[in-house]
């Protein structure tokens, strides 16, 4: 997927997040969306910094980086919600986009689904408010039925 669609997914993902966390439609739910936004939309666009250094979809599209930003905040209590930035993009690379990620890095090459799409498809777009809808549900049942292990991992606002 390319930029426009990994900030279209991370906006619409943390908006989303905001109202499932805070369904109340009032100030603190403002607060919240924009507390998971940010955070959210900066998380999707890092996994990309390998187009400048390192090996694209390869350097910054593995488990390894997406381990150290789930226990960043755990370890050092600040930068809450990035990783749901990069599991989102590592997501829509995989389901998204034909070439998909290398997801065990270095030990092995790209992998996608057949659901990907070339970055320059019409459909494009559309894979993209697709699979940010199927990760607003899967938020909103882990929410509801898994909010202890959110709390470990530091999703829930505090
Ligand atoms: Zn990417």
């Amino acid at each position: 997927m390319n930029k426009e669609g990994h900030v279209i997914n991370g906006l619409l993902l943390g908006i989303g997040l905001g109202f499932v966390l805070r369904p109340g439609g009032d100030v603190e739910t403002l607060r919240t969306v924009v507390a998971v936004t940010v955070p959210v939309v900066l998380g999707a666009l890092f996994p990309d910094v390998d187009t400048v250094f390192g090996t694209h979809r390869k350097t910054l599209h593995n488990l390894l980086t997406l381990g150290v930003f789930v226990a960043f905040p755990i370890a050092f209590g600040n930068l809450r919600y990035v990783w749901i930035g990069v599991l989102t993009h590592y997501v829509l690379d995989v389901v998204g986009s034909k070439r998909g990620i290398a997801l065990f890095y270095p030990l092995s090459g790209e992998y996608g689904l057949p659901t990907g799409v070339a970055t320059s498809s019409r459909f494009a777009n559309a894979v993209t408010l697709a699979v940010t809808a199927v990760e607003l549900a899967v938020a909103a049942v882990l929410v509801e039925h898994a909010p202890d292990l959110l709390a470990v991992i530091g999703a829930t606002p505090g």
